[in-house]
């Protein structure tokens, strides 16, 4: 049996950084991945694949972006690159094709089962990542049996793909992406849009990140929004990061000649049906994109940045053709794809201590997990604050509870200014 103090689950850019926060501390600890460092970002995602966030913003404790594109997005090779320098950067102690199978109380705090190994810790962050498996919604289960099917963790290129139409399902940031790059490999694509976060991919000059940042919104803390089971299960933004630029909304993709259709909501005898709500939808995206917008540009105007900045303008309304067919027959050979780009949902199914709601999510203040004293979580949407939800969120949520597990080991309770 090994004994340490602490042990930190996963190996992605949170479990590193909480790494390098428990060594600035002395705490003494062991870093348990089931693959290699990046796991996720080398098996998990296609290879297109490019951060929608800028490099700028692509920063984790004592670690800011090197290179010479800051304004660029990152692809994923480049992520893994940025995440192994750092593990080796922090000097975390890994250990690599050691997956964690179990983790339950005992006397003074965790055992943890990982291969074949039995460690014991008084405490355990569970750094593990949101996105292990794919949410696909219950009528994926009436999908004909001759359509292929697809999730963003098996697509990995169009070539892989038969020939013919596809139906992406999901128009977040995965949806768009891929749709448009299907679209481009000369396959007629369909997609179904639900309720999606509109945003331009520039505003005034700048990437919008850089408004989401500096306007104070990725700042805004968990125990401060309203509404927290909201925003924690909120669509990722309809944004992409390319080379050029360029936004990625639905009027960029109807341009390109990809159909637009509504929200799935039932397949019946092999006929997908969608909602007839899709104008709507869309002027509920624009209306808040629009809020957002007015907020940057009160915030430029207050910071004395409008004589700097290129005057606010606004984008045209979604389009919306008013003969966007409300069924598609799935079994008449004019598609032969779905792809489910409905988002994500973490995996803690080998945690064995009663701490996840009645839907599998792990009840937490702020990533300190309720009802089991020395766990903690890190890596999930909206865990802090709104910049949880990105790599870069990392570096606060990785302090705040450094300090409290810290504070935890040596006895005393919680400082009152934790939050
Ligand atoms: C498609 C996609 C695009 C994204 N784009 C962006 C973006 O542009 N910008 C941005 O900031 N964020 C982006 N994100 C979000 C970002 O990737 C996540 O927030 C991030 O991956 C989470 O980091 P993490 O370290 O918490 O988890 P991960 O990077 O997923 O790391 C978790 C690690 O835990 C390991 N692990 C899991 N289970 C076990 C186990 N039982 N035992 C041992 N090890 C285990 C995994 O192998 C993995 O290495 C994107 C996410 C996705 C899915």
């Amino acid at each position: 049996m090994i004994q340490t103090t602490a042990v930190v689950i996963g190996a992605g850019h949170a479990g590193l950084a909480m790494s390098r926060r428990l060594t600035e501390r002395s705490i003494d600890h062991v870093v348990l991945e089931r693959g290699e460092v990046a796991n996720s970002w080398r098996t998990q995602r296609w290879p297109t694949l490019r951060l929608l966030t800028p490099n700028w913003q692509t920063r984790l404790p004592g670690h800011d972006y090197p290179g010479d594109d800051p304004d660029g997005y990152m692809p994923v090779t480049d992520v893994v690159g940025t995440i192994t320098r750092y593990a080796r950067l922090v000097g975390a102690p890994v250990r690599t094709a050691t997956t964690v199978h179990t983790v339950r109380a005992a006397p003074e705090g965790f055992e943890i089962r990982a291969n074949g190994d039995v460690l014991r810790a008084r405490a355990v962050v569970l750094a593990t990542g949101a996105c292990n498996l794919p949410a696909i919604p219950g009528v994926a289960d009436a999908v004909p049996q001759s359509i292929t099917t697809l999730t963003p963790l098996t697509y990995r290129d169009p070539g892989q793909l038969p020939d013919g139409g596809v139906l992406v399902i999901g128009a977040s940031a995965t949806g768009v992406q891929l749709a448009s790059e299907i679209h481009r490999s000369g396959r007629p694509v369909t997609l179904a849009v639900g309720e999606h976060v509109r945003l331009p991919r520039t505003y005034r000059g700048r990437d919008i990140f850089w408004w989401l940042e500096t306007t104070g919104l990725l700042a805004e803390r968990y125990d401060q929004i309203d509404d927290l089971t909201r925003a924690r299960h909120l669509p990722s933004p309809q944004l992409t990061g390319t080379p050029e630029a360029v936004t990625t909304d639905l009027n960029t993709l109807t341009a390109l000649g990809i159909r637009i259709v509504g929200r799935l909501g039932r397949i019946t005898a092999g006929v997908a049906q969608f909602s007839g709500a899709l104008t709507n939808t869309c002027a509920l995206a624009d209306l808040k994109m629009n809020r957002f917008l007015t907020r940057a540009d009160q915030w430029a105007a207050t910071s004395g940045l409008d004589d700097e900045l290129p005057p606010p303008h606004r984008f045209a309304p979604t389009r919306v053709d008013p003969r966007t067919p409300l069924e598609l027959d799935l079994t008449s050979g004019e598609v032969t794809t779905v792809l489910w780009a409905t988002g994500f949902r973490p995996d803690h199914s080998w945690l064995d201590i009663p701490v996840r709601d009645r839907t599998d999510r792990i009840r937490h203040d702020g990533g300190v997990v309720t009802g089991a004293p020395g766990l903690y979580v890190l890596g999930l949407p909206v865990l802090r604050t709104r910049a949880s939800t990105y790599i870069h969120g990392a570096a606060a949520d990785t302090a705040a509870l450094a300090g409290h597990l810290h504070t935890f080991l040596s006895g005393r309770t919680a400082p009152s200014g934790f939050r």
